[in-house]
């Protein structure tokens, strides 16, 4: 099972959101069969143009299985996964249900039809408030909210799926996922918007929308948080390379996702302010629920074990990508 010289069969679970449309339309870019499963709960229908669409549900058993019946896949990717941290601290069954009981139901699919290879999609929100300045996937994980804690459950029912039944995994523990694919087709949307750069540049190009900072004392140079902001082709990337690595090694991986470059919110908003030639405007709010003051990776592990390197290293590129998706959205 290589990537590049075979055609391989892959199901994308929540290909209709964010990451998993940038993820599938790269798959078939490099000529592989792709099939969606979605509930379109918060994806878009007019993010599906890539690949073959099934509709269904992660805590319905019975869709699963009809996904995982269509074909046999060489390996499934999983995105389809609730992200909002606030929610998750109002919401936590509806965390713990989609994100663990979910996951659960998906990997009982697969077992019964005898995939066995899986990407799944952590988070940094695992490690908690760090105790290192870059964090590396050996920091104390600690996660603040359940959303973080429906994350590293599953990471840890994937480190028991190995040892008992020889499934194969890699989780990919993402910073703060970023921009658009290049030619803005697709891109970021969520409804409603709750993520930093969309947001920044909605309040740029929306009259009389301003952005709302939560928290200015934290304890970082500016009193912003501090996050590190990954290009989604650069972690679509990283993906393909997972599927080659599963084919060579056996177990459950893990690997964080991340520039290794830290920038406050004022930062970010400094740096698309540039990218948009206009002034964005804000003011201080209390802190969210939940928040850590700072994320910042090490992925030397993914860049000495899958061979992956960023190509976005510019924060002001990334933007720039989100910037076009945002002028002129398709949904
Ligand atoms: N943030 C903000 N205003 C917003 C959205 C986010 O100040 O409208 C801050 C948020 O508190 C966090 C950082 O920007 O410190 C990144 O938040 P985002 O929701 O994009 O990602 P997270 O790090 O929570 O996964």
């Amino acid at each position: 099972m290589s990537s590049s010289d075979n055609k391989l069969s892959l199901l994308v679970c929540g290909g209709a959101g964010y990451i998993g449309s940038h993820m599938s339309r790269m798959l078939s870019d490099y000529g592989h069969e792709v099939t969606v499963f979605d509930n379109l709960s918060t994806g878009y229908a007019d993010a599906l143009k890539w690949g073959e669409f099934i509709k269904g549900d992660l805590r319905n058993p019975d869709d699963l299985d009809k996904a995982l019946s269509s074909k046999k896949f060489d390996a499934v990717f999983h995105f389809s996964g609730l992200i909002v941290v606030s929610d998750s601290v109002q919401q936590p069954y509806q965390y713990y249900d989609n994100n663990v009981t979910g996951t659960l139901n998906l990997l009982r699919a697969m077992r019964n039809h005898d995939v066995k290879n899986f990407v799944f999609s952590s988070t940094a929100a695992v490690y908690g408030d760090p105790v290192m300045d870059i964090i590396t996937e050996d920091h104390p994980l600690s996660p603040l909210n359940p959303y973080g804690r429906s994350k590293l459950y599953v990471e840890e029912i994937l480190e028991d799926y190995a040892k008992a039944y020889n499934f194969n995994s890699v989780c990919f523990r993402y910073f703060n996922a970023a921009g658009a694919h290049p030619d803005a087709l697709i891109g970021e949307a969520h409804k409603p918007e709750t993520h930093l750069i969309p947001n920044i540049l909605l309040s740029s190009i929306e009259k009389g929308r301003k952005l709302k900072i939560f928290g200015n004392d934290y304890p970082t140079p500016d009193g912003t948080c501090v996050r590190d902001y990954i290009h989604i082709q650069d972690i679509c990337d990283a993906h393909l390379a997972a599927v080659d690595y599963l084919a060579k090694e056996q177990g459950a991986h893990i690997f964080n996702l991340g520039n290794g470059n830290g920038f406050s919110v004022l930062d970010v908003i400094n740096a698309a302010s540039e990218v948009t030639g206009r002034k964005i405007p804000y003011d201080f709010e209390p802190k969210r629920d939940g928040d850590s003051p700072r994320l910042v990776a090490d992925s030397t592990k993914a860049h000495n074990l899958l061979g992956w390197t960023p190509k976005y290293d510019d924060l002001r590129e990334i933007i720039e990508t989100a910037y076009r998706w945002h002028k002129n959205p398709a949904y």
